[in-house]
């Protein structure tokens, strides 16, 4: 059965290649009917916290990516936080010392340092050569009994080539003489990350390492671990980096990065994970919207490119928007709505302006702060502006003012009250009635007609538009000075 892992260090927020990460680890396992394993990788005292574990957790919820075995669900294989694991690590860490493959090294920091500087000196790889490496068992004995403190180094084969088929980037190769005896257990019993790496992904049993580009040169070391305690080495899996369209590294500068800054900008967790989904997959056709059910049957390893995956957050827009759209009519206006109270813009949330404002400006909705943004436009009346504009130079040209005229008595009147009241067809019947008495008809009749009711000259359907102004009656908008 396969077993996959996503292991975080709970060092900051979930960013955008970690979640990646998650899903195709996922995916793998829902395509598979494997299991899904989270691990906090929390051995980095001083860095990791507890709050930015829950954020991780509380984010890779929001995605929907729920683990089989983790930290908050338990599992055969806990505990599921390194930290929680440091007896295991001392144990096996032991037992590598009994069977000669790790050995302690008493070596001081001062000593650490002269060696360091020599090898600088002599233009040497800066690896361990001290004497504790062929240490007779007297002499660490001996050091022992003298209260000196150690550590334990890991013996580094020497000049053995470490093979393997990397499930992504085909053969890779290491020569174990551009590694030095490596610590595997500090002076203070604090286990080393690739050690606690190792130990784990044996110990709970994963059978693909899907992770970042980035841990390809951990690998050597994770290799050597297994070797020694005699476990069965998993398969590995590097996934290529993710760059910004300008072919730089993803940062900070390139705007959000983490997957809570993009759902508190309002993107849905559907267009999310099939935005990620793409970034270094494809199912060999043109399709692009997956749903994350589609994506579980259709995930293939053997489709995961080599080379990497640029972040086009104009693409993650548009897939936002085919999302947002799709979503029944109840909760994109549930959604506006919060985002329209939120926003100051609306007193409450649930109303049939919002339902009827969604469907007016969804076309061209991408996110949900753009309905927001659409819906003040159908608020404000920008006719002084609109009137200096040279696009309607022609209508003025034309005698506005008769249009314009016919407008303000019929409001007066309540004639076109009345006229709206029967819908949007309504409106039209009343405008071909107003064309006919001045004779105007097409772009001469709606243009005027359209800038005198909604302030501008573009827009949806005027008829529309004044439907959904209708529903505001009910006294919906927060204040007037709101927009
Ligand atoms: N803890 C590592 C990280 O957050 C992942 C290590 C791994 O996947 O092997 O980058």
């Amino acid at each position: 059965q396969v077993r996959v892992r996503f292991a975080p260090s709970p060092t900051g927020n979930l960013h955008v290649g970690g979640a990646r990460t998650a899903l195709f680890n996922y995916l793998y396992a829902r395509k598979t009917g494997g299991k899904f394993i989270l691990r906090v990788e929390d051995t980095d005292t001083a860095r990791s916290t507890r709050a930015s574990e829950e954020a991780m957790i509380r984010d890779l919820k929001w995605l929907g990516l729920d683990w089989d075995e983790g930290p908050d669900v338990g599992g055969p294989h806990g505990p599921y936080r390194q930290s929680e694991r440091t007896a295991i690590y001392k144990e096996q860490a032991d037992k590598l010392v009994a069977a000669g493959k790790a050995y302690p090294c008493f070596c001081t920091d001062e000593e650490l340092e002269a060696m360091k500087k020599e090898a600088e000196e002599k233009k040497l790889p800066p690896i361990y050569r001290g004497k504790w490496a062929s240490a007779t068992p007297e002499e660490v004995e001996a050091a022992k009994a003298q209260g000196l403190s150690y550590c334990y180094r890991f013996r580094v084969p020497s000049n053995q080539n470490v093979t393997i088929q990397d499930l992504i980037r085909g053969e890779v190769t290491w020569n174990t003489d551009t590694l030095g005896d490596f610590v595997i257990l500090r002076s203070n019993g604090m286990p080393v990350y690739n050690f606690c790496v190792a130990v784990d992904d044996a110990c709970m049993g994963i059978t693909h390492v899907l992770r970042a580009e980035e841990h390809l040169p951990n690998t050597l070391r994770q290799m050597l671990i297994y070797e020694a305690l005699g476990y069965k080495v998993p398969q590995f899996g590097h996934m290529s980096l993710i760059l910004a369209p300008d072919k730089s590294k993803l940062s900070k500068r390139h705007g959000a990065t983490s997957v809570g800054e993009f759902r508190e900008q309002g993107y849905l967790h559907t267009a999310m994970n099939n935005f990620l989904a793409l970034l270094g997959w494809n199912d060999g056709t043109e399709q692009e919207i997956f749903s994350i059910d589609e994506l579980s049957t259709k995930f293939s390893l053997d489709r995961i490119t080599k080379s990497p995956a640029v972040f086009d957050k104009v693409k993650l827009g548009w897939m936002n928007g085919q999302w947002f759209k799709a979503l029944p009519e109840e909760q994109s206006a549930a959604m506006s709505g919060g985002h329209l109270v939120k926003a100051g813009l609306l007193a409450q949330p649930d109303s049939a302006f919002v339902r009827a404002a969604v469907k007016l400006v969804s076309k061209g909705v991408e996110l949900v702060t753009d309905v927001e943004t659409e819906v003040r436009k159908l608020l404000a009346y920008p006719l002084e502006e609109t009137l200096a504009s040279a696009e309607a130079k022609a209508v003025l040209d034309d005698n506005f003012p008769e249009v314009a005229n016919a407008v303000l008595a019929a409001y007066e009147s309540g004639e076109l009250a009345a006229a709206l009241a029967k819908g949007h067809d309504g409106y039209k019947g009343w405008l071909n009635a107003v064309g006919k008495a001045q004779k105007r008809k097409g772009k001469r009749l709606f243009m005027p007609a359209r800038i005198a009711l909604t302030g501008r000259c573009h827009g949806p359907d005027v008829g529309e538009q004044l439907d959904v102004l209708g529903a505001l009656a009910a006294g919906e908008v927060a204040e007037a000075g709101a927009y």
